[in-house]
């Protein structure tokens, strides 16, 4: 074990923000021993700006809640942590890990349970990456390492620790983090690992539940670097795993999409991880959507079903959270909107609180060589710098090409039988939790119910006193529509 001095290393107390020092400190005035550990100190070494600090200390999470009192909450049952509250900081606070007893363990060799306690040098050889394993004291300005971790931060090595395969088959997500931290870190990833990255090693991800792998989903989509990341995923065969519906090929939209959320997020802009899926998502959504249009169907409720097919399928492999499936469905169902309107729903769109995302979307499409956008994009772009009278030429000028269209073309759009703006989309409940032919018929009857009363309908945006909602609605007879079968 080697302890190194935090200052030669560029680390200073004052970097830290006074949350995490306060949790050590007052950790280790109630005598227990108390670290940062993992990430913060590992991009502190890079010059890089942690994304948040965790602690490590040998007190159990019963004894830091004794230490925190009602700033402390414990939670997790696989792996139990405390929470600790510091004004508007949490932080976590683990407890130094032993090995896991043989009983919780998978047949898989998976860990299922892992609330063992043990001593700092039990503790390090659990982690995954040398350069993960640091623990530094800022009061004593110290780090210990115990895996010559430094070695590998000069070195940009991702090195596991242990025996590769074993750590893999212990934790399948460590694959994730091997490319996630690759790519984030600009790091090379150790020759023992990639020999045993293999396609068979990533079938193991199908044992990971989807809950933890969209999450792994998320911090993939929103570490800076995703651009990067994506053929490491497809190469790797980790993206057959996470998106098994999705072609692996990283097409010109999703390129520009991932460059544009690498972007954002050096700029310091928040993004919606569910647009990203949006977008990923979005090629099968619309093959889905032609099947059912071959079939008869009407494209509103071809549309509506297909979203909710390509969701359901994808939820198989990543549980994608309620709100962020509506996120994306009011996406893919502004594009629709967004491509014809009419001119009397110009403005209201333009307010509507998806408009933004939807308008991102459709003009990276655009962008990407998509010619089913009819230049829309760019319209949209455009008007929105215009001040209020060149507004409404827009708008007639607009209306005036419309109707040419009209004249020339004969097949009547879609959009042209809607008399108002309905809600973007309807949502249909405990399609999760029930059986799929009871399913079938209520969520048939709860969408016509909702339509027929629209201040029930998914307008969370639209207040309920709003114009749009009171006039008088039109009724689909959903009775005709075909749920089909999303297997
Ligand atoms: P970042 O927060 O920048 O994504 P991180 O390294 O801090 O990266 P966390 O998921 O916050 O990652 O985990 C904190 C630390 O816990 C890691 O640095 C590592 O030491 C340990 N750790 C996390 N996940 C695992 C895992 N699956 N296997 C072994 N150790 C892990
Ligand atoms: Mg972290």
């Amino acid at each position: 074990m080697h302890t190194l001095r935090a200052s030669k290393y560029g680390l200073s107390i004052k970097q830290l923000p006074s949350s995490i020092v306060e949790v050590i400190d007052a950790l280790t005035k109630a005598g227990y021993n108390a670290y940062i550990v993992g990430g913060g100190v590992r991009d502190l070494m890079l010059g890089l700006q942690p994304k948040d600090f965790d602690a490590v200390t040998n007190a159990t999470p019963a004894q830091v809640k004794e230490v925190f009192g009602r700033r402390c909450r414990i939670i997790g049952r696989r792996f139990e942590l405390a929470h600790v509250y510091v004004g508007r900081d949490l932080i976590e606070v683990a407890t130094f890990r032993a090995p896991p007893k043989k009983a919780v363990t998978s047949a898989q060799g998976m860990i299922l349970r892992d609330n063992n306690w043990g001593t700092i040098e039990q503790d390090f050889v659990r982690r995954d990456f040398s350069i993960n394993a640091m623990y530094y004291q800022p009061r004593k300005g110290e780090i210990l390492d115990f895996c010559d971790a430094i070695q590998d931060v000069s070195k940009k090595t991702l090195r596991l620790l242990g025996d590769p395969a074993l750590r893999f088959e212990e934790d399948p997500v460590r694959m994730l983090r091997t490319l996630r931290f690759s790519a984030k870190l600009n790091f090379h990833i150790a020759p023992e690992i990639l020999d045993v990255f293999t396609p068979e090693m990533t079938q193991l991800l199908r044992d990971v539940s989807p809950h933890r792998l969209y999450d792994e989903s998320q911090k993939l989509f929103t570490m800076g670097h995703l651009q990067r990341v994506l053929p490491l995923l497809i190469d790797f065969g980790i993206w057959k795993q996470l998106f098994a519906e999705v072609r692996p090929k990283v097409t010109t939209f999703i390129e520009l999409a991932a460059k544009n959320t690498d972007q954002r997020i050096q700029i310091g802009k928040t993004i919606n991880p569910a647009f990203f899926y949006a977008v990923l998502l979005w090629e099968k959504f619309l093959e889905r959507c032609d099947e059912y249009l071959k079939k008869g169907i009407v494209p509103a409720e071809a549309r509506a079903q297909a979203s909710l097919d390509v969701l359901k399928r994808q939820s198989t492999r990543t549980v994608i959270p309620r709100f962020a499936e509506t996120f994306i469905r009011e996406v893919w169902e502004m594009q629709t909107r967004l491509l014809n309107p009419k001119p009397q729903q110009i403005q209201a769109l333009a307010g509507h609180a998806r408009f933004r995302a939807g308008f991102d979307f459709l003009l990276l499409r655009e962008k990407a060589g998509d010619l089913s956008t009819e230049g829309m994009g760019q319209w949209w772009d455009a008007y929105q710098t215009l001040t209020n009278d060149e507004k409404e030429k827009a708008i007639a000028q607009y209306n005036r090409g419309r109707a040419k269209k009209r004249r020339t073309a004969t097949v009547s759009d879609e959009a042209e039988t809607q008399t108002e703006m309905a809600p973007l989309v309807v949502e249909r409940e405990g399609r999760r939790s029930r059986s799929p032919s009871r399913q079938r018929t209520e969520s048939a009857s709860s969408t016509r119910r909702v339509e027929s009363n629209p201040s029930h309908a998914a307008t969370s945006d639209i207040d309920h006193n709003h114009p749009i909602l009171k006039r008088k609605r039109v009724q689909r007879d959903l009775t005709q529509v075909v749920f089909g079968p999303t297997q």
